[in-house]
């Protein structure tokens, strides 16, 4: 439940701790909601990140080993410890690189502050996994709860679709992954395809934290790209339509999914990221499940259909209306999504 002394009409005081590729979008999307406070910001380490935190006017606050006099002599000033932070919050968004949230879960327990984690920890870390589209109610008043990660959000966002309205019998992914982020330099490959020799991927189980019984199986492929990942998807429905442009149609009118035509022009990952920078978009963000209307066919009760994911932004708006959910701002999903979408200038493209 939220917090004694509490109450929904107040504004919700957010801190986020880790400001790399999805900490600093949460932030600023945090900033942008009006029912929710941004009250800072926690780093280890000084840098252009952090520098541009103090230019946005984000309190910086000391996290893990971070020293005062490292921020202290690169000009940035701290403005105390991330225990500090976590007393004068009703909420922590853990941004951390992967096992260091799961590492930070006894400092917030002992702020007893609630919690949200990234998809990078395991699923174990905190009570519930979320998605918005799918199971936002059951994530009403809790305390521990992680917003699964950018393949898992883009595949349970698609089976929240396809679920609800044909039936799953049998799912296959491959997915087509990005090999690191536009602003990383140490990670590959930089040539070559390197198949992720588990198989099944961990992928499917990921998304059974969202819905338990859907008969997905996933593999993946790592490939030398930092744009996206695409999901090459064979779906057998339970109840099939008569044709693809109803399932087409499904999408279209949900939330967060943009339907692209190829014979515009948009012949893949290049032209979408493109479409962003037309757009304006805030550091090219693309929130939305990418599908290309010549991508998606049904043959009897087969459906496939591609899905392109921006990995460094797919999962911000799901990080908003966790604490929506979780604070219970906003009991209804659809109208969650909705505040959260128009503060973040999310479009229905081909609606
Ligand atoms: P990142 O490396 O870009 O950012 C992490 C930030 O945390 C960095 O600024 C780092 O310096 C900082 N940090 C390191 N140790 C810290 C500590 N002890 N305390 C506070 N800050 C610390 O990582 P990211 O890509 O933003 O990933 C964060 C989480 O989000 C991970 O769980 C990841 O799996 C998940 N995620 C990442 C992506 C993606 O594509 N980048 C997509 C979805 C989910």
């Amino acid at each position: 439940m939220p917090p004694r002394g509490w109450a929904p009409c107040m504004s919700l005081k957010v801190a986020v701790n880790g400001y790399g590729t999805i900490g600093k979008r949460v932030a600023d999307a945090v900033r942008l909601q009006k029912d929710m406070t941004l009250v800072g910001v926690a780093k280890t380490k000084p840098g252009f990140e952090a520098r541009r935190a103090m230019e946005k006017g984000y309190p910086v606050f000391l996290a893990g080993d971070g020293k005062k006099a490292d921020f202290d002599a690169a000009g940035i000033p701290t403005a105390g410890t991330l225990q500090e932070l976590l007393r004068s919050v009703d909420v922590v968004v853990d941004c951390t690189p992967e096992k260091v949230g799961a590492a930070n879960k006894a400092l917030y327990e002992e702020a007893k502050v609630a919690a949200v984690w990234q998809g990078g920890e395991k699923a174990s870390v905190a009570d519930r996994s979320f998605s918005a589209l799918a199971n936002y109610t059951s994530c009403l008043g809790a305390r521990k709860v992680r917003v699964v990660s950018c393949n898992t959000t883009g595949l349970s966002r698609a089976a929240a679709v396809l679920r609800e309205r044909f039936g799953v019998e049998h799912w296959e992914a491959t997915l087509v992954r990005r090999a690191a982020d536009p602003g990383e330099s140490k990670r590959g490959p930089i040539n070559g395809i390197l198949p992720t020799m588990t198989l099944p991927s961990h992928h499917g189980p990921d998304v059974r934290t969202i819905f338990p019984d859907l008969p997905i199986a996933t593999s993946a492929v790592v490939v030398p790209t930092t744009l996206m990942h695409v999901h090459v998807n064979h779906v057998r429905l339970s109840h099939p339509p008569s044709s693809g442009s109803d399932v087409m149609a499904a999408f279209r009118t949900t939330p967060r999914f943009v339907m692209f035509r190829a014979s515009d022009r948009m012949e893949g990952t290049p032209q979408v990221i493109e479409w962003a920078r037309d757009l304006g978009r805030s550091r090219n963000d693309v929130m939305e499940n990418v599908l290309w209307e010549e991508g998606l066919k049904l043959e009897g009760s087969d459906l496939y259909f591609f899905q392109a994911i921006h990995q460094e932004s797919i999962v911000v708006p799901e990080n908003i209306d966790v604490l929506r959910a979780m604070f219970q701002l906003e009991t209804d999903p659809r109208r969650s999504i909705e505040r959260t979408d128009q503060a973040l200038g999310i479009l229905r493209v081909g609606a």
